[in-house]
């Protein structure tokens, strides 16, 4: 057992000391080699020429394949019925001879996807939490979430973002502290310097006091999900309330949903700092950010290979032209996804961008994290972003919804699985219930299909009240 698993396990008081004396520990002796191999690499791999990002590309994909091939019962099967062999595939046009793989099929043949070489105990369970309304489970590598978190790294440094400096974060965590019996809205996670805020208590009464909060701490950087930082925002300019005062603030790093055109110039002429977006995903395929130049997302061509295609399935080649992302991972072994079409879209660029880094770009992304909102009993926001549950929550339900067409109730539609029992709807109640803390009441419906969009997607959340955002 891990020294971090076995010091959850201890009562919260000594937990907490421990936590002192962790974060009195220099970081590079906190985090793990694996950590600083990956991210020493990727400060040098920014600056490679494109020939040798592709040449280091082919290289990653060759062992993934050959990986697949060996371990992976679902590729030995894909592979066989094509009369393929990994050695078939030498260059990025040869990996189209492989079909895609869609959200369905891993549903459907989750077990002959997992990898047989890779011991169960070094993998983990994760699902998506289910924006597009069906939920998506698979397994990760653990040592992953730390090559994750260096790719991550770099990209905050890109921000000016460097390690230990203060951080405000505003991107759906459950707060943990109590004060008088309650929930809290805020908590400080010295380990990380943290100042963590809840995005579940954004109403206008508390938002002062998020405000002065955020003065008082001085945070050189904020991360949060775009329509957290817009209900902040658009407060701060309606009451005219000073902020970043000090101009300490350098830079606002959002991701994990839509940044809407209109937010970026309102969050960064309110906060007086500039705004770098990333987009990333739970499945572990193509990570996009911006640089210091703002030219458009690069593409961190180290962690996977970046198809962006036409309706036929061929790459697109010209300027501005739109296609659907299909993404081989080269970091996730256990559950290797290759050519995954994540349902998300790209404008394609011939662009090279002035910060002389060769990373391809991407000009812009269009998400599967539509805006959606939920309206509480106090006419207060909660980005339906706020409820995936990356857990075990939904296990048993085959597909969800969330319906609202009155202020003070949610529908929760859930299409059931055979092995859902009552103790599902307890738990399923229990979680969303910990995170909407009573804001608003929540009615569990169970129904035998859950309706999709004209464009033949699910939706997570129909919302029938009409909504003011953004604006
Ligand atoms: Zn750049």
């Amino acid at each position: 057992m891990s020294l971090r698993k076995l010091a959850k396990k201890l009562p919260y008081p000594i937990q907490q000391g421990l936590k002192y004396i962790y974060s009195s520990i220099p970081p590079h002796f906190r985090y793990d080699k694996v950590f600083w191999d990956t991210y020493n690499f990727l400060q040098e791999s920014q600056w490679w020429s494109r020939e040798k990002l592709e040449e280091y590309q082919i290289q990653q994909l060759n062992k993934l394949l050959h990986h697949a091939y060996k371990n992976v019962p679902y590729y030995k099967r894909v592979f066989d019925e094509r009369g393929l062999k990994p050695k078939d595939i030498q260059n990025f046009d040869e990996l189209r001879k492989l079909p895609y793989l869609t959200k369905d099929i891993v549903r459907g043949n989750l077990n002959d996807l997992i990898a047989q070489n890779i011991p169960k105990e070094d993998m983990e369970y994760v699902t998506t939490g289910g924006t597009s309304g069906k939920p998506l489970g698979f397994y990760i590598e653990k040592r992953t979430n730390l090559i994750r978190m260096a790719f991550e790294w770099r990209e905050w440094n890109w921000m000016g973002y460097k390690f230990g400096d203060k951080c405000i974060v505003l991107r759906g965590n459950v707060i943990k502290r109590e004060e008088n019996g309650q929930k809290a809205w805020w908590e400080y996670d010295r380990e990380n310097n943290y100042l963590i805020l809840s995005t579940y208590d954004m109403t206008d009464e508390n938002l002062p006091k998020y405000v002065q909060k955020i003065e008082e701490f001085k945070p050189k950087v904020i991360r949060g999900y775009p329509s957290a930082l817009d209900i902040l925002a658009r407060f701060i300019r309606k009451n005219n309330l000073a902020i970043n005062a000090r101009g300490n603030i350098k830079a606002i790093s959002t991701s994990s949903e839509n940044l809407y055109p209109a937010q970026r110039p309102m969050i960064e002429e309110t906060f007086k700092c500039t705004v770098f977006d990333k987009y990333g995903n739970v499945e572990q395929v193509t990570i996009l950010g911006e640089c210091e130049k703002h030219e458009g997302y690069h593409d961190f061509m180290e962690y996977s290979y970046t198809e962006i295609l036409d309706k036929d399935g061929n790459p697109v080649t010209k300027d501005g032209e739109v296609g659907e992302i299909a993404s081989t991972s080269f970091t996730n072994y256990a559950t290797p996804f290759i050519r995954y079409k994540i349902d998300d879209l790209a404008e394609y660029t011939t662009h090279r961008c002035s910060c002389g880094r060769r990373l391809s770009l991407v000009k812009k992304i269009e998400g599967r994290w539509l805006q959606e909102l939920i309206v509480t009993k106090r006419g207060n926001l909660i980005s339906i972003t706020s409820l995936n549950m990356h857990s075990d929550v939904f296990d048993n339900v085959r597909q969800f919804q969330f319906y609202q067409d009155t202020p003070d109730k949610i529908i929760f539609k859930v299409v059931k699985k055979n092995t859902y029992t009552e103790k599902d709807t307890e738990y399923i109640m229990q979680e969303l219930q910990r995170k909407i803390k009573n804001q608003i009441d929540i009615e569990i419906a169970f129904v035998n299909e859950v309706p999709k969009t004209t464009r033949g997607k699910y939706q997570f959340l129909i919302q029938k009240l009409p909504i003011k955002f953004g604006d």
